[in-house]
């Protein structure tokens, strides 16, 4: 039967095709016509196809334009910095969204917790601009830093350098502002150190300033990321939306995941104006691969996001409705959480809460 969604499935590396089996049966569960597209990326990539991520993997997200992806460790002296960073500037996936929600069941100090990150994926220091200390490239960049403002780095130094640009930063504004008017969020809460960093994360804060005049229902305000942070540990019931650059971004979409129970538990998307790439918070776990105990919830839940994404917003509920009857029963779960099912156990007894 040709299905009613072509989506590319990635497994991944570690504990990502035990997770990714649990939420295919999730998603087959909820929505019956989704024709799966397996591609590889990682290391059973580079065993089959000689490459960590080959062109006929990210061809076949071109095609069916969404992916749900598991984790992907990248060897370290492989070629690539990240293979997850190289797929998200290939396909310029410039948005990462990332809510964190109080699930029941899940016991944490706050039970208040409804915010959602938004992290510019693509600038800021993960654009990869590296000089090694010593290299001949960082000897020529102090030697033009001396002569264009006679600032001095030391000779020992390595660098990375963070750009941040007022094209980049419109993008994921504007994504920002329409993420929240679409699902009903209150205020963005934009993180930055401007007063250190005036031209890349002044420009950031500046560019979003102006551009939320004029947006609405949606309130805006900025907060520097040291209280922040300070914030959202202490009253994380106080935020709504977060909007992060890049760096800022990663850390705190973990602090937040802490929040709420654990990196087993936050699900991910990662989007352009053309792809969208759904995957889970959390890396391969190399610590519980292959046991079967990893927990499945972050990336069935990253199936949701991407039931939403394709126009099947009851289907998206029903999903995560079964997650929440699961925990809330509080009798299946794997062992990050406190339980000692395994991860099908857990995947299983969702798909059949969600025919309740
Ligand atoms: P990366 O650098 O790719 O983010 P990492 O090793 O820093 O990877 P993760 O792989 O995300 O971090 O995981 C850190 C730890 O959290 C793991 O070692 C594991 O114990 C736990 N963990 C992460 N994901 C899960 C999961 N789905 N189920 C159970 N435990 C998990």
């Amino acid at each position: 039967m040709a299905g009613r969604h072509r989506v590319t499935l990635i497994p991944g590396d570690g504990i990502g095709p035990e997770v990714s089996a649990g939420a295919r049966l999730v998603l087959d569960a909820a929505s019956p016509g989704i024709e799966w597209i397996e591609r590889q990326a990682g290391s059973v990539a580079l065993a089959e196809h000689g490459d960590l991520l080959p062109e006929e993997t990210l061809d076949a997200i071109r095609e069916a334009r969404v992916a749900i992806k598991g984790p992907i460790t990248t060897p370290v002296g492989s070629g690539f910095r990240s293979i997850n960073v190289a797929l998200r500037q290939g396909l310029d996936l410039f948005a990462a969204v990332r809510p964190a929600r109080s699930l029941p069941g899940v016991p944490t100090r706050h039970g208040d917790v409804d915010l959602v990150v938004i992290r510019e994926n693509t600038e800021d220091l993960y654009q990869g601009v590296e000089f090694a200390a010593r290299s001949p490239q960082a000897e020529a960049l102090r030697e033009e830093l001396r002569r264009l403002a006679d600032f001095e780095i030391r000779p020992d130094a390595g660098v990375t350098l963070k750009p941040i640009s007022i094209a980049g930063t419109r993008r994921v504004v504007r994504f920002a502002f329409e993420y929240s008017k679409a699902n009903r969020r209150g205020t963005i809460t934009l993180g930055h150190k401007a007063g250190i960093m005036p031209t890349s994360d002044g420009l950031f804060l500046r560019t979003a300033r102006e551009d939320s005049i004029d947006r609405g229902d949606v309130e805006f305000e900025d907060m520097q990321i040291d209280h922040l942070t300070a914030r959202l540990v202490r009253e994380p019931g106080r935020f709504d939306v977060l909007l992060l650059p890049n760096l800022y971004g990663d850390i705190i979409s973990d602090l937040c995941a802490g929040l709420v129970g654990g990196l087993g538990l936050i699900p991910g998307a990662n989007i352009g104006w053309e792809y969208a790439v759904f995957e889970p918070v959390h890396g391969s776990a190399p610590d519980i691969a292959g046991k079967g105990v990893a927990n499945p919830i972050a990336m069935i839940l990253s199936g949701a996001m991407m039931l939403r994404h394709l126009g099947e917003p009851g289907g998206a509920s029903a999903v995560e409705h079964a997650v929440d009857a699961v925990l809330e029963a509080g009798k299946v779960r794997t062992p990050d959480i406190g339980g000692s099912s395994s991860t099908m156990d857990v995947a299983e007894a969702i798909a059949s809460a969600l025919a309740r």
